[in-house]
């Protein structure tokens, strides 16, 4: 019984509508130990012949035994499955990975079947000294000539260890001196293998062949030597542990996870150009992606973080919010230095006060306005004058009658209380009146703002509590952290409570050691946009309904129940902070564009209200522009970038065509790429992380990607790494999709 036998097989190609005949009707029986030649003028059907024997190319017409068992039933995976058993090719072109070494690529044919580590260290070196090419083991096959790169092909066939060897033309881009070496080679191969050798120069093989068939337009024309056919009795293996690798070919056990695992990371680094234009496009992935990262959350901060309440009570376009690159206070000089910069008409520095209403009252009256810097009043009083003690404020308001009472004089000199969002309480002096639309200024009553002028000294304690309101308090009470909330339970003021200590109410004690508070420690933490406060108090003891009256001063426990007491100095400590933010208005909204560059320039962060406050005015709506436009420019960066991979990995569908031919899965050969892959872009995230630490330390600088990482939470970095890393798998499995779609020679013609 033959090892193939083919009776009447014919094959038509069909491109265009044309059919053209490749072989036909072809009869043919080759045995195991026979070395045929196959030759023929170009175009007479040597390939097609070999591409049918090898299961390279189906037939439409006659039948086609493989050691007995025919083949018509024979699906696509039914003849990989028959090539990866039976058939090692060797092609003109060599079909090496040109950036392994000659050993690496002979090993590999061996760890795609699963061998062992030491068995494949004995064999491989068996075979390259056959092939002659011991000296040149560690050189990578690139650097080879074109007769050592077909040798390296053939011990690479050798190691794979198959009943046939195929070879296309292997003389063909090869002197003569080269091909005779080869020849030999197949020869001595041959000696217990089925080899076809297909070429259109005869001569070469003419000694040693035993059998020449020569064909015709499609058909067999010759065929001399098939009666000599002869069957050296061969029976040792030649090579290695013949029989293991027959057993690992039935277990059907393939590649190791390790060897996976280790061709990825020889695959990430053995190409320095496509490893750095890698990083390259990941590093455009991460910037791109964290930029628009970055402006959503930006966008959203700004409106949130704008004068604490989402919008602004003034529209005025020549208004520019500011606050400094570092989140730190503002300083006397930050001040003087905007106040005088060109086109600026004022300044106003309370600039959180200033969309923040207050309230002044006594039993008698009433008003209600905005705070301002008694710096920013441009009017000398209608009535009174102007403050000359800290407590004393001036009103500014329109004068319809009603705003400041009946008889506006009398409230000259009077003490009011003001009282804001905060609850602090303050009592103030009424230096003076300024009314506004008296001399019939049409713009100042459009505006119907009432203001109230306050000393630096006032604003300051009225920020403080402002502060304290607009705060997230927590405090960190033996292990476990809670909030407080202003108001009942809150965090209060007290005159019994020395500095450094705070005094609790008795529900506190059950949650220490012993049932006793006194004595411990806790951590008070005041949170905001600009700052975030720390303080450690001791407590001073725990009060209860028969201790309250004594320990705190006060009467009735039941309006203060559950608050918590501290000293004023170290509630200063934890509220009295300067002010962050403040609005320049230009002379002349022509102006905003240059002021705001102007501005960043100089080191804060702007918001121009003309630009803003008609576009959008709350942060849902900013999702709702925003976010889909960053969803569509990723997607577009993901494209960009999958494209751009799939060009650089060129020459990896080649690699993989090579892998897929050498008879490796779609799962291991996408291992392989994850690895490279994600190794790739966890590479390109390290230098990421190392740019902003650089930037950190002030190596870097770059004030614009400080600015940006000032919105990336530590949260926000773990995110970036895990969409990294989805990408990189996603574009591994795209990218085996598309070299495992067609035949494994379909797709080493199309990749090479
Ligand atoms: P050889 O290898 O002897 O040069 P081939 O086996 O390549 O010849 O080709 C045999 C015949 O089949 C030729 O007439 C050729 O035109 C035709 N043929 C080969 N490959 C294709 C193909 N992919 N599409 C169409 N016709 C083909
Ligand atoms: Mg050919």
């Amino acid at each position: 019984m033959g090892m193939i036998r083919l009776k009447n097989v014919s094959k038509y190609y069909y491109s265009k509508g044309i059919i053209a005949s490749g072989i036909s009707r072809v009869n043919l029986d080759l045995d195991a130990g026979e070395f045929v030649v196959i030759t023929g003028e170009s175009g007479s059907g040597k390939s097609t012949l070999l591409n049918v024997i090898s299961g390279l190319d189906t037939y439409e017409e006659g039948e086609m035994y493989i050691e007995g068992k025919e083949t018509s039933h024979y699906t696509a995976s039914d003849f990989e499955s028959y090539r990866q058993q039976y058939i090692s090719c060797i092609f003109q072109s060599f079909n090496l990975v040109s950036s392994y070494t000659v050993y690496q690529n002979v090993a590999l044919a061996m760890q795609i079947d699963g061998c062992d580590p030491s068995e494949i260290r004995l064999t491989v070196n068996d075979i390259i000294k056959k092939v002659g090419l011991y000296e040149f083991r560690n050189r990578k096959v690139s650097k080879l000539s074109g007769g050592q790169k077909q040798r390296v092909a053939i011990a690479r066939a050798l190691a794979k260890d198959t009943k046939i060897l195929v070879a296309d033309e292997p003389t063909g881009n090869l002197d003569s001196e080269s091909a005779e070496g080869i020849v030999e080679l197949l020869t001595d191969i041959a000696s217990d293998k089925l080899v076809i050798v297909v070429t259109h120069n005869y001569e070469q093989f003419r000694d040693h062949a035993t059998r020449i068939i020569k064909m015709h337009d499609g058909k067999i024309v010759e065929d001399t030597g098939a009666a000599s056919g002869k069957i050296k009795d061969e029976a040792a293996p030649a090579y290695g542990h013949r029989s293991t690798r027959a057993e690992h070919r039935a277990k059907k056990e393939s590649i190791s996870y390790g060897t996976q695992l280790k061709l990825g990371v020889r695959n990430t680094f053995n190409l320095p150009a496509k490893f750095l234009l890698l990083l390259l496009v990941f590093i455009f992935v991460i910037s791109s992606v964290s930029a628009q990262y970055v402006s959503v959350k930006k966008q959203k901060d700004t409106v949130a973080e704008v004068g604490w309440n989402n919008y602004f009570t003034n529209y005025d376009p020549k208004r520019i919010v500011v606050e400094k690159q570092d989140r730190s206070a503002f300083t006397k000089a930050d001040y003087e230095a905007l106040e005088n910069a060109p086109h600026v008409e004022k300044l106003i520095r309370e600039d959180i006060m200033y969309d923040s209403s207050v309230y002044i009252e006594n039993k008698d009256f009433s008003f209600y306005g905005y705070v301002l810097n008694i710096n920013n009043l441009d009017k000398t009083p209608d009535l009174g004058g102007l403050p000359k003690a800290d407590d004393e404020v001036v009103l500014s308001g329109y004068d319809d009658g009603w705003t400041f009472g009946e008889k506006p004089g009398e409230l000259i000199g009077k003490t009011f209380t003001v009282s804001t969002d905060g609850g602090a309480e303050q009592k103030v002096k009424v230096a003076g009146i300024v009314m506004l639309g008296t001399d019939g200024d049409e713009e100042e009553m459009v505006t119907e703002n009432n203001m109230i002028y306050f000393s630096d000294p006032l604003i300051a304690e009225v920020r403080k509590s402002m502060y304290a309101s607009n705060s997230t308090t927590t405090m960190l009470i033996n292990g476990t952290e809670q909030t407080l909330y202003p108001g009942s339970g809150g965090l209060t003021v007290n005159e019994n409570v020395p500095e450094g200590y705070i005094l609790l109410p008795t529900s506190y004690d059950p949650m220490f050691k012993e049932g006793y508070a006194a004595g411990k420690e806790v951590e008070l933490r005041a949170k905001a946009l600009y700052y975030d406060q720390e303080l450690s108090l001791m407590i001073m003891g725990t009060y209860g309904e028969k201790t309250f009256e004594r320990k705190t001063g006060l009467e009735n426990l039941a309006e203060h129940d559950g608050e918590i007491y501290i000293n004023e100095m170290d509630f200063r400590r934890l509220y009295e902070k300067g002010s962050f933010q403040a609005s320049v208005f230009v002379d002349d909204t022509k102006n905003t564009d240059g002021m705001k560059d102007m501005l960043e320039r100089g080191g804060y962060h702007t918001l121009v209200l003309k630009d803003h406050i008609n576009n959008f005015m709350n942060e849902e709506l900013v999702s709702i522009i925003q976010l889909p436009m960053a969803v569509i420019v990723c997607l577009a960066v993901f494209f960009i970038a999958y494209f751009v991979i799939r060009l650089i990995l060129k020459s990896r569908g080649v690699y993989f065509a090579t892998l897929r031919m050498l008879g490796m899965g779609k799962e291991p050969a996408r291992r392989i790429m994850r690895v490279e892959l994600i190794l790739d872009c966890m590479i390109s995230y390290a230098l990421f992380m190392l740019f902003i630490y650089l930037n950190r330390i002030g190596v870097v600088n770059s004030a614009k990607l400080m600015d940006h990482l000032t919105y990336l939470t530590v949260r926000d970095y773990i995110v970036l790494a895990v969409i990294l890393l989805v990408m990189a798998v996603l574009i591994s499995g795209r990218f085996m999709r598309s070299i495992f779609k067609s035949s494994a020679m379909g797709t080493y013609r199309e990749e090479a």
